[in-house]
């Protein structure tokens, strides 16, 4: 036998939310359909969340690597630039911090500009913020786009910015890609699951198809969690302790002109609201911790932040799980997306963590025989990127000053798990940040957000003694000049989406 005699053939994916058609587009492009045929089955009964519609960076390159032109991708799922998340009342209930995306200033002489700010701060010379030296927050605050229709920029270049889109048109605009390149697509309920002696998943049982069978089976079913946890019994690690919202209202909302280039996150009573503004409306919602307050008080304190008349919205209420699998790889089966594990949407990170088990899943693609070590490694590595993102979530909530209502207090007394109180430690009394392994969030984000809520380490780099301070602050001074001569020759980014879409269809009808 030879080894390519025992490659993968056929996969079967079930579920088509983002998670199903995401992982299809992504190992369609790389495993060719006469080589390895590639089966979505989406049920008509069960609806995707339909939510999630902030994301981060990552997803440019997703695009890219699938050839998607980004203007098609943008019309097509009204989707506007996001350059970062503004934070309000987080810190002490009057207050705004940000977390851009790229750089904050960069480096100079191997150090990041955080701690000559942070020096020159101390010692009175600045009165700014860390943020001022970023491009993608200086385009927020002015509202700009990052390019316009002719100009492309560095931020586009170094794919330093993500989108807001809507879910359902994300979903609908891959799942139609995937069927021009190849994929099989069957609405169909699935009702079992049938293993082999060894615990393999032989075939499923659908109500129309009867038994469909596969070499591997990726389960992308949500919350339902399938054949990963119906089926083969995974347990569930629950994150609830650490972050303690399980609840969220969606309220869509109208058109709104303006179109901020960035997510808003606002602290409520017991939670947080986001505003995601696409091409055709808003999305917004409540994320809410059900221990502190009850489904009918949020969503009247959700509407009564908004403005809105009770009789005329129409908010959603979602469950949600917060943690990961034990084992988001089992045998021949592999878990993707909500199924795979849930942490709130703070940073728009859901999408992403789909995004990394797709193309962890192409790195360590494996044959029939499915070698434990293999699926050991896959399963540590994602339980990281999990893990990864809960600590820089949970960092939002530990550095709040807040003390007004009792979830803010829980929130901000939170036993710390290990590796974040570590960070906390060594960042407080050296101004390091361990976090150079970090994929998604790295040292920036995380100084960001330190520096956004005032939690300043005792000292800067001692690096940053060895500069020559005028050269120093002559470099920060043209970091500053520079962003905003570019930012200048910048359009108004709720401008640039009008355009863009208007361009487009009027392309289309020629
Ligand atoms: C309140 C909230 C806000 C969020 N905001 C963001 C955000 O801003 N950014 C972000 O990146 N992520 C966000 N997320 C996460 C994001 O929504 C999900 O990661 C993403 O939508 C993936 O969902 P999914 O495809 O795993 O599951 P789903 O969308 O639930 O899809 C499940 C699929 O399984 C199918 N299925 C289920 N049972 C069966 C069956 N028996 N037979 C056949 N098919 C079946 C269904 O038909 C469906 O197609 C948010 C989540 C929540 C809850």
């Amino acid at each position: 036998m030879t080894a390519s005699d025992n490659r993968i053939k056929d996969i079967l994916i079930v579920g088509g939310g983002t998670a199903g058609w995401m992982t299809a587009g992504l190992l369609n492009r790389f495993l060719p359909p006469g080589k390895c045929r590639i089966t979505l089955v989406e049920s008509a009964d069960v609806g995707i969340i339909g939510v999630g519609e902030a994301t981060v960076p990552p997803l440019v390159r997703y695009l890219r690597s699938l050839g998607i032109n980004e203007d098609e991708f943008m019309v097509a799922t009204h989707a506007s630039y996001k350059l970062g998340i503004k934070f309000i009342n987080w810190r002490n209930g009057n207050d705004t911090l940000w977390h851009p995306f790229g750089p904050i200033g960069g480096s100079i002489d191997h150090t990041q500009v955080f701690h000559y700010w942070l020096k020159e701060q101390r010692e009175g010379r600045e009165k700014g913020t860390y943020y001022d030296y970023s491009l993608q927050a200086l385009l927020s605050e002015m509202n700009k786009a990052p390019r316009s229709l002719q100009q492309s920029t560095k931020i586009i270049e170094s794919g330093g910015y993500a989108y807001h889109l809507d879910a359902r048109e994300f979903a609908g605009f891959l799942a139609r890609l995937c069927a021009k390149r190849g994929v099989r697509h069957f609405i169909d309920n699935v009702r079992g699951v049938v293993q082999d002696e060894r615990g393999f998943i032989r075939h499923i049982e659908t109500e129309k198809h009867g038994p469909l069978a596969a070499d591997l089976f990726i389960d992308c079913t949500g919350f339902a969690g399938l054949l990963i946890e119906k089926a083969l019994g995974d347990p569930y690690i629950s994150w609830s302790d650490y972050l303690l919202c399980d609840r969220a209202w969606a309220l869509p909302q109208g058109y709104d002109a303006k179109m901020a280039p960035y997510t808003q996150s606002t602290a409520l009573k017991s939670g947080w609201e986001w505003r995601i503004p696409l091409s055709h409306r808003v999305g917004s919602g409540y994320v809410f911790s059900s221990r502190f307050i009850s489904d009918e008080a949020a969503v009247q304190e959700l509407l009564a932040h908004n403005g809105l008349d009770p009789d005329r919205a129409e908010p959603r209420l979602l469950r949600m799980r917060i943690g990961r699998r034990t084992n988001f790889w089992i045998r021949n089966c592999l878990s993707v997306g909500l199924a795979s594990g849930f942490l709130e949407p703070l940073e728009s990170t859901g999408i992403y963590l789909i995004q990394k088990s797709a193309s962890l899943l192409l790195d360590l693609f494996p044959d029939n025989g499915f070698n434990e070590s293999l699926v050991r490694h896959y399963n540590y590595k994602m339980g990281k990127a999990y893990e990864e993102v809960r600590d820089f979530i949970i960092l939002h909530y530990v550095l709040s000053e807040r003390e007004d209502t009792e979830f803010w207090k829980a929130s901000r007394r939170i036993a710390l798990p290990d590796s974040l109180a570590a960070t906390l430690e060594l960042y407080e009394q050296t101004g390091v940040v361990n976090w150079e392994n970090h994929a998604l969030f790295g040292e920036t984000s995380f100084l960001a957000i330190a520096a956004g809520f005032g939690r300043l380490p005792r000292r800067h780099l001692p690096m940053a003694d060895y500069s020559i301070e005028t050269k120093a602050r002559e470099i920060m001074a043209k970091m500053k000049a520079q962003n905003g001569q570019l930012a200048q020759t910048l359009p108004d980014h709720g401008d640039f989406i009008r355009e863009l879409n208007s361009t487009r269809m009027a392309a289309q009808v020629s």
